[in-house]
């Protein structure tokens, strides 16, 4: 099977939020998940950072590459999820980033994102069963469980 299928509904809960100046990018939206009680969503944001901490997942070495953007940039876009990881919603987000000429910068948001200002919305998915993480031994990644 090529493509793997969950069910489930949207429910309607939306949380929005304001992350202050200062935080860290994904603590932030963890909190965010952990405080709304969700345990399956989509996540959505736009805003700026300070400097940037992002990484890119090395397909041949099954390994995250961590690098740093240390400038102000905008969130051109900032998409996600959440599901469960060890039992814990876990909050998986990519970023978007700009520069003041445009150039844009995208990955996988690690800790060591200091925000400028972000606006931010969680939408819940009810999932049955949720939707959980799992190690897949193809790709090296925690990646939803098939059922
Ligand atoms: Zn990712």
């Amino acid at each position: 099977m090529t493509v793997t299928v969950f069910k489930g509904t949207l429910t309607g809960k939306v949380v929005a939020a304001r992350i202050r100046p200062g935080r860290d990018l994904l603590d932030a939206l963890e909190e965010l998940v952990r405080d709304s009680g969700f345990r399956n969503g989509v996540i959505e944001l736009v805003g700026s950072v300070r400097k940037a901490r992002l990484s890119c997942y090395d397909q041949a070495r099954k390994e995250y590459i961590e690098f740093s953007v240390d400038e102000p940039l905008e969130i051109v876009t900032g998409l996600g999820n959440v599901s469960l990881k060890d039992g814990k919603p876990f909050v998986h987000i990519h970023l978007t980033l700009s520069d003041e000429s445009g150039k844009c910068y995208g990955g996988h948001l690690v800790r060591g994102t200091e925000t400028f200002v972000a606006e931010v919305f969680v939408s819940e998915l009810v999932m049955d069963p949720p939707m959980n993480r799992t190690r897949d031994e193809e790709t090296g990644l925690m990646l939803w469980l098939p059922y």
